[in-house]
């Protein structure tokens, strides 16, 4: 015998959370349905364990998607003072990081505790441990899982992306939206750790633990933030956003001395124009040993002012080609996803009626710093409010 619902969720995620708490608490019969044994799990590996649940200073380009409009319309009706009032109706305590980033005071489990007693109290149905065999369509969708069989005229999926399959990642949202003929933005790992070329593994990475405050940038996509080599590449806030933007062979442009001028002493009328006063200069700038290694590798080509002014100019323009990414293993989230243009803004209903795509799953990728959780809220708020209203 079915289990009839009003709208059924897969993916207990942020997105799917947030969704069946709107649809629940305006009225509507809710199963929300995952194939881990509970629900939240990245919710409570986020941040370090404290969970950046939202970012004060939301804005649209914030985010990445092939339609940079697209996300306006949620984000907009459900914005990060709405989530922080949330928080705060459950005494959750939470403090601002730098840049605007909220995070819990004690644990991350404090955020799916507060998601859980929403979802009780809206009477929402949480199905854990429950693979989902079969999505059908007649006059309502049906669902073939091993808890047996769901019906709904609604079905919203928030499965997420391709990011840490250890941790139950699936594509089962892409391939939802193919078995229906939604198109599909080619996904791939974003905010995601950078490999080197061999030749570079070589010259630099035996600095693993390393970091320094650079800009990186592509075209005119720049982040001013922390670089950590690893014992692989580079990764460190700066290196994780702009990750997000870097497509294969491309160059990345580091600042590794952002309104710095190491080369300034050297060129006043009676300095000394040698390496060791050279290297004196960069270590106030770049720590110790990243300031030798690259005086080794890039010592200058003469003691001219113009040979300084190259050498100078390297420093701040550091062209690094990566080799790839660290792929899905270590990327914290997938960019790409359901296409939005076939999906509605303000809902996130698909071009099927009574299918929804919520989350990760969606061609919407936010930066580092809350961003991602907030897209999660808001397309989850926007689904399940207007699943209520219907
Ligand atoms: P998810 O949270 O991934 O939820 C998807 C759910 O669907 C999961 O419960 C999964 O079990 C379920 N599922 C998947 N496939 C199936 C299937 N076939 N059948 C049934 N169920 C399925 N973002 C921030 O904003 N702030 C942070 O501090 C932050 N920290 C992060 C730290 C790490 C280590 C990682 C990996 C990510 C972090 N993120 C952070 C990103 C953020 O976690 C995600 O963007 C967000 O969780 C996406 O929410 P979602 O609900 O769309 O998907």
């Amino acid at each position: 015998q079915a289990q009839k619902f009003d709208v059924l969720i897969v993916g207990a995620g942020a997105a799917g959370l947030m969704c069946a708490i709107e649809a629940g608490k305006h009225g509507c019969r809710v199963a929300l349905l995952d194939h881990a044994e509970r629900p939240g799990k990245k919710i409570l590996i986020s941040g370090g364990g404290r969970c950046n649940f939202t970012n004060r200073h939301t804005r649209p380009e914030n985010f990445l998607s092939a339609n940079p409009h697209f996300a306006k319309s949620a984000l907009a009706r459900y914005t990060p003072s709405d989530f922080l009032a949330l928080v705060e109706r459950h005494g959750i305590a939470w403090h601002e990081k730098h840049l605007g980033q909220l995070f819990c005071d004690r644990s991350a489990s404090d955020v799916v505790q507060m998601l859980l007693r929403e979802c009780a109290e809206a009477g929402v149905r949480i199905f854990c441990s429950t693979e989902i065999e079969t999505v059908s369509r007649d006059d309502a969708f049906h669902l073939r899982t091993s808890r047996g069989e769901f019906h709904a005229p609604a079905l919203v999926i928030a499965t997420g992306g391709l990011s840490i399959p250890k941790m139950g990642a699936t594509g089962f949202g892409y391939e939802v939206a193919r078995q229906f003929g939604l198109k599909i933005v080619e996904p791939r790992p974003a905010l995601v750790p950078l490999v080197f070329s061999s030749a570079d593994q070589a010259r630099w990475c035996d600095l693993a633990g390393v970091s320094t405050e650079v800009v990186a940038a592509i075209g005119r996509q720049r982040f001013t933030e922390k670089m950590l080599v690893t014992h692989r590449g580079l990764s460190g806030p700066a290196v994780l956003q702009i990750s997000s933007y870097w497509r294969e062979g491309e160059a990345i442009e580091f600042d590794l001395a952002p309104k710095m001028d190491a080369t300034a002493e050297l060129r006043a009328p009676q300095a000394r124009r040698e390496s060791a006063a050279l290297r004196t200069s960069l270590r106030t700038i770049l720590p110790h040993r990243l300031a030798d290694r690259w005086m080794e590798v890039y010592s200058p080509s003469g003691w001219s002012t113009a040979a300084l002014a190259e050498w100078e100019k390297r420093l701040h323009r550091w062209n690094v080609v990566p080799e790839t990414t660290e792929g899905y293993a270590k990327a914290e989230v997938t960019a790409g996803g359901v296409d939005t243009g076939e999906l509605s803004a303000k809902t996130m209903e698909s071009r099927v009626p009574g299918l929804f795509f919520i989350g990760e799953v969606v061609d919407v990728t936010g930066h580092l710093g809350g961003f991602n959780f907030q897209w999660a809220w808001a397309s989850g708020a926007a689904a399940g409010r207007s699943i209520a209203a219907t």
